[in-house]
């Protein structure tokens, strides 16, 4: 199977292919490469009011780091488009794996952040060959992500606690949906 058939099954783009992936390097230790491409006829979007636009030119490329995959670190090779937005200007596109400057994919910042709720942020980082930083930069991500687009629609009752968590004064308030839909059976 190649990898790029593995790659369409877990990540896969509407409007961009995997073109091809190979072998490279990044510090000095293998990692795998897979060139993204736009897909034919697909129009760019703009990263400001994520409507389809016309092409303004191409910037070099970005490299956009993925899941692992075997421990082999993989990313994703993309040479981003820049649109002239009728509603706001020249402006870089919007891509589905990433937001913003990030050179992380949102799928290793959703994982990272993951691992992170297990185990402490250096252990992630040590386990998957990344930095704390991008431990940090992940749960960052995740979090506030969370905050944009948190419901409390179906909340109507909430329990509030305080709770010694050291020796001395230190306490914890934590907040909790009580609804009877939310306890145990
Ligand atoms: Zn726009």
């Amino acid at each position: 199977m190649r990898v790029e058939t593995i790659l369409n099954k877990c990540q896969k783009f509407k409007s961009f292919i995997y073109k091809s992936v190979k072998w490279g390097l990044h510090d000095d230790k293998p990692c795998l490469e897979a060139v993204i491409i736009p897909r034919l006829n697909s129009k760019a979007i703009c990263a400001c009011c994520h409507k389809p636009a016309s092409l303004y030119d191409k910037l070099t490329i970005r490299r956009f780091e993925f899941v692992p995959l075997w421990g082999y670190r993989i990313f994703f090779l993309y040479r981003m488009r820049r649109v002239d937005c009728k509603q706001c200007g020249v402006t870089v596109e919007e891509v589905p794996w990433t937001t913003g400057k990030h050179t992380l994919t949102k799928a290793y910042m959703k994982f990272l952040s993951d691992w992170a709720k297990k185990i402490s942020w250096l252990e992630a980082a040590r386990s998957f060959k990344t930095s704390w930083r991008k431990v940090f930069t992940s749960v960052k991500y995740v979090v506030e992500y969370g905050l944009k687009y948190r419901d409390f629609s179906n909340v109507e009752s909430i329990g509030v606690d305080e709770i010694a968590i050291q020796k001395g004064h230190k306490y914890l308030t934590v907040v909790y949906q009580i609804d009877k839909y939310c306890l145990p059976i």
